[in-house]
């Protein structure tokens, strides 16, 4: 299949986004998901679930969760989410007190239901190609917790560093809550039994890269929807290292065309924006179009091709329609 050519950042780009990236210093705590660039902390927008849209001066309609939080929410240092944001839908892992839908680390972790029932497709399909130990080492993460990990390593090092630094130094290590892609529900960390038994304070590194789960995930997780979010080669857009364990689920077709063209989720973003509407077929043969618009104000239950709308967070909504 052609690949699509990606050709530049429009100039209405955040100014953040065009801003060099700062250095990067090496996380040393597991909890350094995400592992950011230094940066002030964010201000927090207003974007919970009850927000209402202004449509024209008559005619106001009240949002919905699927809008504000569709498969392409877009959440980065940049685009928080606010302290009251609970994706819908949450579901557990665990069948019961021994089984699990998917091997987990943690008992309690939950994902999207749609996201779940994705990734346990890739589950089973790594399954049948030989990789036996992929392990689900972190899904949602409420505010509240990656709060109280934020806070934790701020108190550590206020013991070294007067508090502005500690907050600048702490932002290197954990994502600033509001910032992490685990709070919408739709991001899960990957890990194997083998590197949890033999690192078991920090799973979370790059050598999951170098194993044969590491390497599958990489080339088949598109196939169910997710994307490898933080590529190495990405930082100066993303602003966070190059993260091999985490993916995030952006659905088919966009997991497809984000895969075939080496894109980020904020050059996917601006890309649609540039290129809408766009007719995709994926590698099931499934029709899509994707468009981008600025308003939306169709009720998703009035248009039962549709089968996506996401807030870009910042201009518009990317509206996804299967085509007969
Ligand atoms: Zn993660």
């Amino acid at each position: 299949m052609d690949r699509l050519v990606f050709s530049n950042i429009p100039e209405s780009a955040p100014e953040s986004r065009l801003t060099e990236a700062l250095p990067i210093e090496p996380g040393v705590d597991m909890l350094a998901d995400e592992k950011s660039t230094p940066t002030p902390l964010p201000i927090q927008k207003n974007n919970s679930s009850n927000a209402q849209i202004q449509v024209n001066s008559t005619e106001r309609i009240e949002s919905t969760s699927h809008i504000i939080a569709g498969d392409l929410l877009l959440v980065n240092k940049w685009n928080p989410l606010s302290s009251g944001f609970i994706p819908d839908e949450l579901k557990s892992l665990k069948v019961d007190s021994s089984n699990f839908l998917i091997p987990s680390k943690d008992t309690d972790t939950q994902l999207k239901r749609h996201v779940l029932d994705a990734a346990v497709k890739m589950y089973n399909s790594s399954l049948e190609s030989g990789i036996k130990d992929i392990v689900i080492s972190s899904g949602y993460r409420s505010y509240k917790k990656q709060n109280y990990f934020f806070t934790k390593k701020v108190n550590q090092l206020k013991k070294m560093y007067p508090e502005k630094e500690a907050l600048k130094e702490a932002s290197t290590v954990v994502a600033v809550p509001g910032t992490s892609e685990h709070q919408t529900g739709l991001a899960i960390d990957l890990t194997t039994s083998e590197l949890l038994k033999l690192k078991k304070s920090d799973p979370l590194d790059a050598s999951f890269a170098q194993t044969p789960a590491g390497k599958w995930a990489k080339e088949n997780s598109w196939k169910f929807g997710f994307i490898l979010r933080y590529l190495a080669d990405k930082t100066h857009i993303t602003g966070i290292i190059g993260e091999s364990w985490h993916f995030r689920y952006t659905g088919l077709p966009h997991s497809q065309i984000i895969y075939e063209n080496n894109f980020c989720l904020e050059e996917y973003l601006d890309y649609i924006k540039i290129i809408s509407p766009l007719k995709y077929i994926d590698y099931t043969g499934t029709s899509y179009e994707i468009s981008f618009v600025s308003h939306y104000k169709v009720n998703v239950s009035d248009d039962t091709s549709i089968c996506d709308v996401s807030g870009d967070s910042r201009n518009g909504y990317i509206v996804t329609k299967k085509l007969d």
